[in-house]
């Protein structure tokens, strides 16, 4: 299981798809991709094999310069469709992808979510259902996504782009690998530089408990109480 997601001027299809592929040794049951460009969301996912997913992509000619990807591993919800990621909140805005279990998921649907029809039963979409209650409560998306993730008991690498903003990924990572690459015009986000070595070698780790507000021309790692953290990027080998 792993994710993707980039952030640029280039075309986002063949990134996110080449980007999973080279995520597959990790093991999964299910991807998807989501998209975003001036028509809205698009999102495009299967139960199976990303040969399938590409093939579905392919029917759609989306073409957006920003978006994200997921292959799945099942923890909580049987591998199928309504299960695979990319999730999204209960008006569509916000979408997710995740890898990794949240312990305490149960915990905050009953206490936060009580009221929110569950469109799946991964924990995955409480993150995603909890930033939009939080976003209109607060009114600020970066505040919500912070208070949201700081809520969060397990491990989590995640990406959520919001539909209204397609400027920025949120990304947040504790106890699942994720780092951040660097291009001139683009940036990207991993779960392993290997799926990102088709368009940088410029890496930046990342540490646990630490969110990522990751923009076209630049990347800003913030601990989760928002102040922020300045960490050189690394090279990465080319090792194909
Ligand atoms: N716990 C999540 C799910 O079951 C994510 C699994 C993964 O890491 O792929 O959907």
């Amino acid at each position: 299981c792993g994710i993707v997601g980039y952030i640029g001027t280039q075309d986002t299809t063949e990134i996110l798809l080449k980007g999973l592929g080279k995520l597959e040794y990790r093991g999964y049951d299910s991807a998807g991709i989501a998209q975003l460009n001036d028509d809205g969301i698009h999102i495009t996912k299967v139960k199976g094999r990303i040969a399938a997913l590409r093939e579905e992509v392919e029917k759609k000619e989306v073409r957006a310069t920003m978006g994200i990807g997921h292959t799945r591993w099942a923890t909580h919800g049987a591998p199928s469709y309504e299960n695979a990621h990319p999730h999204q909140s209960a008006s569509g805005r916000f979408t997710i992808v995740h890898n990794g279990v949240i312990e305490n998921y149960e915990d905050v649907q009953r206490e936060y979510l009580s009221d929110v029809d569950m469109k799946s039963e991964t924990d995955t979409e409480i993150i995603v259902q909890l930033v939009e209650n939080l976003y209109h409560e607060l009114g600020d998306v970066q505040e919500a996504f912070r208070k949201a993730i700081s809520l969060m008991k397990g491990s989590y690498a995640v990406g959520i782009i919001d539909q209204e903003d397609p400027n920025t990924i949120y990304v947040a990572k504790n106890k699942s690998p994720l780092l951040v690459g660097l291009g001139d015009g683009f940036n990207v986000v991993s779960s392993d530089s290997m799926a990102m070595l088709q368009v940088t070698d410029q890496f930046v780790e990342l540490e646990d408990k630490e969110i990522v507000i990751v923009r076209r021309e630049e990347v800003e790692i913030q601990k989760l109480d928002g102040t922020k953290v300045d960490r050189e990027p690394f090279t990465a080998e080319i090792d194909e």
